[in-house]
């Protein structure tokens, strides 16, 4: 029998996230086609947004049509979720690599009887064993992990996988029979959701280019020189915690280790030394550019290009450069 799949869809307003594709792409990669993937999603828009799947090439997508799922905590969906696997005979569950999918993961894992693994960068699959390797300390190390036989929830970091093509095919819906959501969980469900201010980019941990400032910047209102380098770029904008720390931009920015982890194609890093507790958030970024006046900072150990200069002349003159490339 054919090993079937299944990817448990995250979605950005109308759209599945970039990670979900990712996940699409990764699960037809391991089961041998898109049509062996089973795409899976809950809340009261279910029905209406599952031929998103269909744009991959994915041609079933299991879904709850429950309303209570909607903005209720991830813990609401792991009954529905299991009920789709159980119901699919499916051994594998592959997650987007956002913080819903890493807090999904976990509790999936716990639920079905499953091994779980978070940031996963590889996964190949020989007869019953799954091989998968993913970063680990930090990223100063790469673990790999067989899980012989058995099922395995798999959350991938994003940008590691190439995103599935686009093969537009039609979604047959396979409504799943759920519990339902607990009235606990049910009471604590989410009432608004406001974009933060400078957030009108692409999400940080999702980002595909990350511009990041530090304390070089040496006051607030130079760190939109950060900003429009990123908006130039299409970027998201990071920052040290030097800067969230002052207040200079929101901690929901912050790259590291008690901020967030991110792994982008590119990373910029502007006018930031390079402390090891900003590395370990950053340091598995593809590309890493680094623009510091200081020509032994240690953000130049990690980095792939570095300019050495000062920032105030190199930013003005690299966002004009983007803006002139790009026919802004
Ligand atoms: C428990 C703990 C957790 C932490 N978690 C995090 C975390 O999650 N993320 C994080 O970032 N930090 C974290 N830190 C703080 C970390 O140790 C550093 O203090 C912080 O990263 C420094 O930020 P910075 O690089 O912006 O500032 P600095 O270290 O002050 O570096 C500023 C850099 O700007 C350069 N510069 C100055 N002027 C110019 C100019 N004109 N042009 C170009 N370059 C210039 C300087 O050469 C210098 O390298 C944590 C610390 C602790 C103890």
């Amino acid at each position: 029998m054919t090993e079937r799949v299944l990817v448990v869809g995250e979605l950005l307003t109308d759209r599945l996230s970039g990670s979900t594709v990712e996940a699409i792409g990764a699960g037809a990669r391991l089961a041998g086609g898109a049509s062996s993937v089973v795409g899976f999603l809950a809340g009261a828009t279910a029905r209406s947004r599952a031929p998103e799947f269909g744009r991959y090439g994915v041609t079933e997508v299991a879904i709850l049509e429950d309303p209570a799922c909607e903005g209720a905590p991830v813990a609401a969906l792991v009954t529905a979720v299991v009920a789709a696997a159980t119901e699919l005979g499916t051994e594998t569950i592959l997650l987007a690599g956002t913080s819903f999918g890493r807090d999904l993961a976990g509790r999936l894992a716990a639920r079905w009887g499953a091994t779980a693994a978070t940031g996963v960068t590889e996964i190949t699959r020989v007869g019953s064993t799954l091989e998968l390797r993913r970063p680990v300390f930090g990223g100063r190390a790469t673990e790999t992990r067989r899980i012989e036989g058995g099922r395995a929830v798999l959350a991938l970091r994003p940008h590691a996988f190439p995103s599935a093509t686009e093969a537009p095919c039609e979604t047959r819906l396979r409504p799943i029979v759920a519990p339902a959501v607990p009235e606990l969980l049910r009471a604590a469900h989410r009432t608004g959701l406001e974009a933060s201010p400078g957030g009108a980019g692409p999400g940080l941990a999702e980002a595909a280019v990350v511009v990041s400032g530090g304390r070089g910047l040496r006051a607030p209102e130079n760190f939109r020189l950060v900003e429009e380098l990123a908006a130039a770029l299409g970027a998201a904008v990071g920052a040290s915690r030097a800067v969230t720390d002052a207040g200079w931009r929101p901690s929901s920015l912050q790259v590291g280790q008690t901020g967030k982890a991110v792994s982008p194609q590119l990373y910029i890093a502007v006018g930031i030394s390079g402390a090891i507790q900003h590395l370990v958030g950053m340091m598995s970024s593809r590309v890493i550019v680094a623009i510091n006046s200081d020509a032994s900072a240690p953000i130049f150990k990690v980095a792939d290009y570095g300019v050495v200069g000062d920032l105030f002349q190199i930013l003005p003159a690299l966002t004009n450069e983007v803006r002139r490339v790009r026919g802004q």
